[in-house]
């Protein structure tokens, strides 16, 4: 087993915090993994891992991913991310959430905490009880609510920027988009598609969520493995993760992966060589779903649902843009490109502190974000 400062120094993290309450049974990580740009956002975990080895490597693995998405998203927000070990079915309470929020508001600001897989807006509501330093609470209380619209704007408009880049096209009208999972996601995205003109083929293990878009936007329905060999100009996955691999990338017959679902290709480097081989143009995906983050990053300096689709819709046309003129001009695949951009602005920003403030600029104002 490797040492905690081991696991830190191979990421590069700034700090780990592990919180433990025995009154509540509260055992926690928190990682802060880069906070060049700003505070670390990321959300809260609730897994009951096998030990705690795995929920270290876990946080550590999550946070940095959220350095990356902040700053390929243009926000000026860090890494970071937090683990609760327990069953969410069993240990779920408001004091072990309240618990939780009092050590967020002992790193006063360094950690923003969102909800994640395991917690919900109501947890949030419970560790909103502590400490202001939460993001994804409900629209009632001034948060930003359900963020899947957002990511589903986002995603549409990330699929337009590939269309553009290389199929030369401004709109999607009459193109076929093949969208793989129907859920929060998935049905928005097929509402944006629709109005864009594109044609749906679609796909769900619900019958109902599959009837749904076919008799709401006149989709096609596919059965479930099809979606792979179907002739498609857009393969957009917005179920699960790793549905890019061996298997299936030699069976794709599009030109363009667009789709909001997290960690698409199931080995990044390979996976993401494969697809560029083939000619087929890859978005990836922490920058193309980047929507939910910028919505709840928008909580931050009070909560305006115009401006966070707004931001959703240009940002991520712009990022994505970026990203491919990157790859073009380096000769390197959209995977690596991406890392790419995000990392310049990470040290852009850095030396930029080099020009000396006589004040420290207040984080947390409505227009920083
Ligand atoms: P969801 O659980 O609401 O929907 C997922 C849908 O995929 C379900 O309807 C499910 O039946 C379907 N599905 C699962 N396996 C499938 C398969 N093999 N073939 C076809 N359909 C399948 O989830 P969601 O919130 O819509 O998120 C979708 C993806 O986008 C996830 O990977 C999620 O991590 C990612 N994502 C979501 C958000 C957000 O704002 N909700 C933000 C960023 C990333």
């Amino acid at each position: 087993m490797i040492s905690v400062f081991e696991n830190m120094d191979s990421r590069d993290h700034e700090e780990i915090v592990f919180c433990r309450d025995k009154d509540t049974g509260l055992k926690a990580i928190i990682a802060v993994h880069n906070t060049t740009i700003g505070p670390a956002l990321g959300g809260c975990r609730m897994w009951a891992y096998e030990n705690e080895e795995a929920a270290l490597k876990d946080v550590l693995r999550l946070s940095r991913g959220m350095s990356y998405k902040a700053a390929i998203a243009g926000l000026n927000l860090g890494g970071g991310k937090a683990v609760i070990i327990g069953d969410s079915k069993k240990h779920k309470n408001e004091i072990l959430f309240r618990s939780f929020g009092r050590f967020v508001q002992g790193l006063a600001g360094r950690y923003i905490t969102a909800e994640d897989v395991g917690t919900s807006v109501k947890d949030m509501e419970w560790v909103r009880m502590e400490t202001r330093y939460v993001t994804g609470i409900s629209r009632a209380l001034g948060g930003s609510g359900d963020p899947s619209p957002v990511t589903a704007m986002g995603t549409c408009s990330g699929i337009k920027a590939a269309v553009k880049k290389y199929l030369g096209k401004d709109s999607l009208n009459g193109l076929k988009v093949g969208i793989q999972g129907l859920g929060h996601v998935g049905y928005h995205l097929c509402r944006f598609l629709k109005k864009e003109g594109a044609n749906l083929f679609v796909t769900d293990l619900y019958e109902s969520s599959i009837r749904k878009v076919v008799n709401e936007f006149g989709a096609t329905a596919l059965e479930n493995e099809d979606i792979y060999d179907a002739d498609l100009d857009i393969y957009s996955p917005c179920a699960l993760g790793a549905t890019l691999n061996e298997k299936t990338i030699p069976r794709l017959r599009c030109s363009i992966v667009a789709g909001a679902a997290n960690n698409q290709l199931k080995k990044e480097e390979i996976h993401s060589k494969m697809l560029r081989d083939r000619g087929i143009l890859y978005a990836p995906d922490y920058a193309i779903n980047a929507g939910g983050l910028i919505n709840v990053a928008n909580e931050i300096g009070g909560y305006n649902r115009e401006r966070a689709f707004r931001k959703a819709e240009e940002g991520i046309y712009d990022t994505l843009l970026a990203i491919f003129n990157r790859s073009e001009s380096d000769g390197v695949t959209t995977h690596l490109a991406a890392l790419k951009v995000a990392e310049k602005r990470m040290n852009d920003i850095a030396k930029l502190k080099n020009i000396y403030l006589p004040k420290k600029n207040v984080m947390f104002k409505r227009d920083n974000y």
